[in-house]
């Protein structure tokens, strides 16, 4: 059932968890601050965080939506795992959302159009009914991956399990169940919301414009620091296909200083580049667009853990959305 507001149709579905959620973190620090304070806990809701934030900045948004590298099985499975203990839908649908960011940005298009200001592209989109498309951009790739089908017909379950039933179970083992599921479960999520969603909103308001000011997109230093190193977003809208968003070596983007660390043990592989002329290029005249990156969806025959172009600026690249 839905509620219209104004143009707009509230999904209350989303709603009220955000609002449920947002208590419950809140419920944690006064839980916490009242006399049932654990290390163990805290520890616990600290690594959750971190994983979590991996899965969605190497998972969803850099392997799952825009292809810029490929990597073996059980990475896969585990990015999976704790995206969907970030709840923020499952892999496919965040995939589809964050495609078609980039291919309709700042359109109406655009889920988290950003010109709707920074409320609706931070969460107000979340909690509204979704406009449906017909040219939207193709997930058939991900449509054809068992992996990632697996864990969106099983989401909802993976989420519950991950952060509330593994939280209350560890809790036991120190005595804290209710404060692990508080804090591990959603201090936790709540924290890691505004992370991601401070991509769609404030990196797309503060910053500057060296790749290109075709669309709101900006890099900030900044941002880079909460985001494990997505507030590159500039750099990330004009080549959306490179597994960095930070490309110089000194920007803070601890994703690609993982992605990089795991190639050298064979756990990730093929990771596309974009060539250092085109990035020059693009520097030199932001407001020339002639080397863009295609902005076309992934190929149909370009099955998942099919080797792509290592050089990201060329051929058919994935177009992702979301962060
Ligand atoms: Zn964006
Ligand atoms: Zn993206």
């Amino acid at each position: 059932m839905t509620t219209a507001v104004g143009h707009e149709k509230i999904n209350k579905t989303n709603a009220i968890f955000l609002l449920v959620a947002h208590l419950a973190a809140v419920g944690s620090v006064v839980w916490m601050a009242t006399g049932h304070f654990s290390w163990w806990t805290l520890g616990l809701a600290i690594l959750y965080f971190e994983l979590c934030s991996i899965s969605i900045t190497a998972g969803y948004h850099r392997l799952f939506s825009h292809r810029a590298y490929k990597a073996k099985s059980w990475w896969r499975a585990l990015l999976l795992i704790f995206g969907a203990a970030s709840v923020q839908n499952s892999a496919l649908a965040w995939s589809k959302d964050h495609r078609r960011h980039h291919t309709f940005v700042d359109t109406d298009k655009d889920p988290y159009n950003a010109k709707r200001g920074f409320w609706w592209s931070h969460i107000a989109w979340v909690y509204h009914e979704a406009d449906e498309y017909d040219d939207g951009p193709r997930v058939t790739d991900l449509e054809n991956d068992p992996l990632v089908m697996w864990q969106h017909r099983n989401y909802v379950l993976i989420a519950i399990v991950s952060t509330v039933v593994v939280p209350g179970l560890l809790g036991l083992l120190w005595g804290d169940p209710l404060g692990a599921i508080l804090a591990v479960g959603f201090l936790r999520l709540v924290v890691q919301w505004h992370s991601t969603f401070t991509i769609n909103s404030l990196a797309h308001i503060v910053g500057t414009q060296p790749y290109s000011t075709r669309n709101t997109s900006r890099d900030s230093g900044l941002i880079a620091l909460v985001s494990w190193g997505e507030g590159y977003h500039n750099f990330h809208h004009r080549f959306q296909a490179d597994y960095r968003n930070g490309v110089r070596w000194w920007q803070f983007d601890p994703t690609k200083w993982m992605l990089w660390t795991l190639q050298k043990v064979g756990v990730t592989f093929d990771l596309r580049r974009t060539p250092r002329e085109t990035i020059l290029k693009a520097l030199a005249n932001p407001r020339t667009f002639d080397d863009d990156a295609p902005a076309s969806t992934p190929p149909d025959d370009m099955t998942p853990g099919d080797a792509a172009s290592s050089d990201a600026a060329s051929g058919p690249v994935a177009v992702a959305a979301g962060s």
